[in-house]
Order: structure tokens, then sequence, then C-alpha cells
């Protein structure tokens, strides 16, 4: 069995594992850190709608681990992790290659979650990745032939569902009839009221079905079993379903037993796994003791990912680490092509120039990548006159 030896490694290079990477580095140069992540590319997810609708191209959004960790004295590994020793300190790649570490943060992200639902994996598109999304796509492109029928539902109206809704609606026009399944009483009962109301006004505006208080109970080759309001079972026929109604952790095994909560790895508020101060556990994998309510999004993943670079660097410097602290900086949601809906930092807003300003947000949040690859920001530095105009607010 091959071996390889790190001060500090991290498995999984998404939204927490690049920042605590990029920030530990910059913290302190002399550092040795192992990214190690089963994909050659970080997927910047918030704009994979975009890349859908192709308003953006994937070069801009999807950059390759090789360049965002060329020139930053990061060893990067292409590999998957299946098993880890957090007594003996390393873990065990797919190809039985062993890594041994002082210091390991964990940020392996969710998969969409079938919930064991029948017919869900074989017959549902999924929308977590950028395969996921050109699957979607080749399939949408797909011509309605005379006995096809026009029905798309999207399961699930978390901030996924409708934002797909919406681009869908605006990109194949009257060519679909779309459909959203949600089974509780309304649309994103996670977000802002704000935003909420704005994709509620779209999704009327759009024509687009909704069907609340509904439950899919199993997708069949040519069928769709739904029970809705009245708990009767309606069978519809389909052209396409999109399942977005849930993610789950995506974790490797351990030897050691581990405490979870909804199946996520229970943290401290230090961020480390409790009987392991040496191990981080960051974004949608985990949940900090006593903070249930946080978001499972890239922008609590980041922060975090931040956090975890502080911390791991004062335990280097044998100093007590710091509680983590969530800052809202508000929320964005695309509501079809060139609109969205901003609400967050005081500041509410829709339309046109929303999709604008989050474009530039998001520009500013893409991982510092090497000069030979324009990604976002070439669009970003396109648009003075928006970043003007916003600031002149
Ligand atoms: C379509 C979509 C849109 C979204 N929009 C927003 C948004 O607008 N705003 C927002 O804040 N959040 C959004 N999110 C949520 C956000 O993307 C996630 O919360 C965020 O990516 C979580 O970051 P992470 O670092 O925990 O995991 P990820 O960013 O998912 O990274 C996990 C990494 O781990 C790797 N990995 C997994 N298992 C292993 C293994 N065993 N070995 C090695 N590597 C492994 C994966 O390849 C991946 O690169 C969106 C998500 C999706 C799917």
């Amino acid at each position: 069995m091959n071996n390889i030896k790190k001060l500090i490694v991290i498995v999984g290079s998404g939204f927490a594992g690049i920042n605590a990477a990029i920030q530990l580095r910059k913290i302190n140069s002399n550092l040795s850190i192992l990214v190690i992540d089963s994909k050659s590319q970080f997927e910047f997810k918030p704009l994979l709608y975009e890349v859908f609708s192709d308003e953006i191209q994937s070069w801009e959004v999807i950059p390759s681990f090789d360049t965002i960790f060329a020139n930053s004295g990061i060893t990067f590994l292409r590999n998957t992790v299946k098993l880890i020793d957090l007594d003996e300190k390393f873990l065990i790649l797919k190809d039985d290659f062993k890594v041994e570490f002082q210091y390991l943060i964990l940020s392996t992200g969710s998969s969409p979650n079938d919930f064991s639902i029948k017919g869900v994996k074989e017959y549902a598109y999924f929308f977590n990745t950028n395969k996921d999304q050109r699957k979607l796509k080749n399939r949408l492109k797909q011509p309605l032939l005379k006995n096809n029928c026009k029905k798309i539902f999207i399961i699930g109206a978390g901030p996924s569902g409708v934002e797909l809704a919406c681009k869908i609606n605006d990109l194949y026009k009257t060519k679909f009839e779309i459909n959203i399944v949600e089974r509780t009483a309304e649309i994103l009962n996670n977000n802002k009221i704000f935003n909420k109301e704005e994709a509620q006004k779209t999704i009327k505006a759009k024509n687009i079905n909704l069907l609340t208080n509904s439950s899919v109970i199993e997708i069949r080759d040519k069928e769709i079993l739904i029970t809705n309001k009245s708990d009767q079972v309606d069978q519809f026929p389909y052209f396409a379903i999109i399942w977005t109604a849930g993610i789950k952790p995506n974790l490797p095994e351990f030897v050691q037993k581990i405490q979870k909560t909804n199946n996520r790895i229970l943290i401290n508020n230090k961020l480390q796994l409790p009987c392991y101060p040496n191990v981080f556990a960051l974004g949608d994998i985990s949940i900090i003791e006593g903070k249930t309510n946080l978001p499972i999004t890239a922008q609590v993943a980041m922060q975090q990912g931040l956090h975890a670079a502080l911390n791991l660097n004062l335990l280097l410097q044998k100093e007590n680490p710091i509680p983590f602290q969530f800052k809202d900086n508000g929320e964005m949601i695309s509501l079809g092509i060139g609109e969205a809906s901003i609400s967050g930092l005081g500041l509410t807003l829709s339309g046109k120039f929303a999709f604008d300003l989050r474009r530039i947000i998001y520009a500013s949040k893409m991982p510092k990548i090497d000069k030979s690859i324009k990604s976002a920001a070439s669009w970003f530095l396109g648009k003075k006159s928006i970043i003007n105009q916003f600031i002149n607010r």
C-alpha cells in the first residue's frame, strides 16, 4: 500500500474546503496542505442555473482544481476517500492509498436525497452537479413527439425547484407545462419573506402550476403518482421529472462511531468533532450542536471554511480556538432569464438590476484563480456601470 504523510489534509474541495485551504496558506505560507477531491473541477453551484440557460459558459464557473491551486503551494490530489480512522489519524483512498494526517478538515458536501421513494433514482433528473445540468438540458432539448406528454414535474418548491421552474419556463416558453409539487402548503419555506413573495408573483405571472400539500409516492416509467390535498392519489403522464426535494450528506465511512444529528456530523461551536479536536467537519455534512437552524448553504460553508482555517492555526500556535458566528449576508434567488430577487443587509431588490447584482456578488465569491482563466470576473469587469449605479444608491 502506498503512503503519503501531510500535516493538514482537507477532504472535499467545495465551498468550505477551498476557502479553508486558501485561507490557511494566507495565514501561514509554510503549512503543508493536501486537498483531496473526487472531482477535477470546482463547481460554483449557485450559478448552475445560468449555465443551464446558457447565460453563463461553464468554464466561467467551473474552473479546474489544477488551475485554482496552481502556484499556491497547496497539493491537490484527485481521489475519493473511502475510510477514515480518527484515532490512528489516517484515511484510505479508493485505490487503497493511505494518507496520514495530523489535522483533518472534512467537507464532502451533499447529494440529492430520494427518501427511498420508489422510482426516483431510476426515472427522475437531479440538479446538483454540472453533469446533472447537462443531462437535464439534453432531455429538455429533445423534440416533443406526437404521443409525448407536455408535463414537467419539479419536485420540491425550495430555491432549486423554484429557480429551475422559472428558467425552464423562460427557455422553452409553451413547449412544456410546468408543475411544481410541494409537500407543504407554501413555496420557499426557509427563505426570506421578500424573496418568497417575489417568487410567488413570478410563478403566477409565468403560469407555472403549483401543487401544494402534495407528495410524490412513486415514479414509474411513464407516470408519476402524487397524493393531493384531499389525500387522493393522482396519476399523471410526464415528459420529465426533476427531483429537488432534499439532500443528504456525503459521509465517508469511519472506523470509529461518530455522533450525528439528522444524519449530519455533530460538531462543537469551534467546528471540531467533540472527541477529536484535530478534526473539523464543515458545510453541508455537519451540524453545530445547539444551532440546528443554520441554513445548508454555500454562504455558511464558505464562512466555516475561513473560520476553521483560523482555528486550526490557533491550535498550531497552542492557543484556544474560538466559536464560529454565522453572519447572514442575505439571500439571492434567480427568477428566470435575466431576473432575480435579493433580500438582505437591509436591501430588497428584484428584477433585472437584482440579476446583475447577484452575478457581481457571486463573481466576487469565486475562488482566487490564475489570470489565465478569466472566469465570471470578465463579465464583472464589463459591468462597471452597474457597480457604480449600485455604489451610488
Ligand atoms: C443547484 C444548486 C444551487 C445552489 N444555490 C445556492 C445559493 O444560491 N446560495 C447558497 O448559499 N447555496 C446554494 N446552494 C447550496 C451550496 O451549493 C452548498 O450548500 C455548498 O456547495 C456546500 O458546500 P460544501 O463545501 O459543504 O460542499 P460542496 O461545495 O458540495 O463540496 C463538496 C466536495 O467534496 C467532494 N467529495 C465528496 N465526497 C468525497 C469523497 N468521499 N472524497 C473526496 N472528495 C469528495 C465533492 O466532489 C465536492 O467537490 C446550491 C446548491 C445547488 C445544488
